[in-house]
């Protein structure tokens, strides 16, 4: 049996690591993709608004079994109930350095390296057999992972998830958890800021709230009409960021104000996240161009467990992970939501093998 995996970041990586961890060698395995770190975007994106700490919690992260997770290692490294202690209170974020660490470890000892072809797949065929790529294969099962399809760029201004220092005056355009990462960055930095925005943003302690990650919630979730799934998600894609005085005392400066427009001469960042949709992506358009697979607005129509429905069968699989799979998970674009991707999969792979 030969499986791939389209897609070389941390939804793949998880993936990755769960199929190895679930019986797969090496060689059953061909990840196609264009980093063979898997943290090479996320890293880049985490340097650029100078994240110190995961927004995810203990059990973000990329370890096949689900225990012990980043808050157990780190008190067991340290030798403190600390980690513990947050972590019951879900206020343990472990550090992107202990993250990053925990990540290399999962690659190597996963043996990702040996499974990995670099190259940018452009085009997915349903074949008898399964799936080829780019001619070839088949490979009975296929997850793609190829995340965010491009920055939402504002033209002539820097990106917030591009490397960039700060004038001493910075408009911030944008009100998510990257904006806010901001203000307090060049705030940080001497900045006078100015926050463009249009209305305020919400305030929620994670974008996606904590009842979608439980098997209840997601039931919920899944019994939505199309409709309501969909005026859903949009819902969760509001900005917001995190309540709380870490995040509001900083804020309470002269330094510090909201407009409607960046005033002139001063420097732009676009905190405007990502383009958003399949459409974006040139390898989900075509697959659902030339499958004429079933959408709704932004969304590719999948299964609770990710597959496309019109493509899987009790012989083979084309699921999707990462954001592309929010029809089936919300949180998609999470850590979390990524290992949700990977163990439906899993399962899959072991009922036809
Ligand atoms: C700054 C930032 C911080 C975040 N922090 C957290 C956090 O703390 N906790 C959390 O749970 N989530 C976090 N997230 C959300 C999420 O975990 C990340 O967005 C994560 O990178 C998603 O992984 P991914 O594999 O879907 O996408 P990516 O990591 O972007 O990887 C996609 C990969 O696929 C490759 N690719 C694309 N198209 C093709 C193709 N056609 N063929 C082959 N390869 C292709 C890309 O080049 C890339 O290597 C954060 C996101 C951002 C932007």
């Amino acid at each position: 049996m030969r499986c791939a995996i389209v897609g070389s970041g941390l939804a793949a990586i998880a993936g990755y690591a769960t199929l190895r961890h679930g019986g797969l060698a090496a060689g059953e395995i061909t990840v196609f993709g264009t980093d063979e770190d898997p943290t090479a975007q996320w890293r880049a994106r985490a340097e650029a608004i100078r994240q110190r700490r995961m927004r995810s919690e203990s059990d973000g992260h990329l370890a096949p079994a689900a225990f012990p997770g980043l808050a157990v290692r780190e008190a067991a490294r340290r030798g403190s109930l600390r980690p513990l202690l947050a972590s019951v209170a879900d206020r343990y974020h472990p550090s992107v350095d202990d993250f990053l660490a925990h990540a290399d470890e999962v690659r190597w000892r996963s043996g990702w390296q040996r499974s990995f072809v670099e190259r940018r797949v452009e085009r997915i065929r349903a074949v008898d057999g399964g799936f080829e790529l780019d001619g070839e294969g088949p490979f009975a099962h296929v997850l793609v992972a190829t995340g965010h399809p491009g920055l939402a760029r504002i033209p002539g201004t820097v990106h917030a998830y591009e490397p960039h220092e700060y004038a001493s005056r910075v408009a911030i355009v944008g009100a998510g958890m990257a904006a806010a990462t901001e203000w307090l960055n060049a705030l940080d930095a001497g900045a006078e800021v100015i926050s463009i925005r249009r209305r305020e943003p919400l305030r929620r302690p994670l974008n996606v709230p904590r009842p979608y990650f439980s098997k209840r919630g997601l039931a919920g979730y899944h019994a939505l009409s199309d409709e309501r799934r969909a005026a859903k998600l949009r819902e969760l894609a509001a900005p917001s960021y995190p309540p709380g005085p870490a995040w509001d005392k900083p804020l309470e400066t002269e330094r510090f104000r909201v407009e409607l427009e960046p005033p002139a001469g001063c420097q732009v960042i676009a905190a405007t996240g990502f383009k958003q949709g399949y459409r974006h992506d040139p390898l989900l358009a075509d697959l659902v161009e030339t499958h004429a697979l079933a959408t709704h607005g932004r969304w590719i129509v999948l299964d609770p467990d990710s597959t496309v429905p019109s493509l899987s069968s009790d012989t083979r699989t084309l699921a999707l992970a990462g954001i592309a799979a929010q029809w089936a998970f919300p949180a998609a674009d999470t850590i979390a939501g990524a290992k949700y991707s990977a163990h439906a999969f899993l399962r899959r792979i072991c009922r036809t093998r």
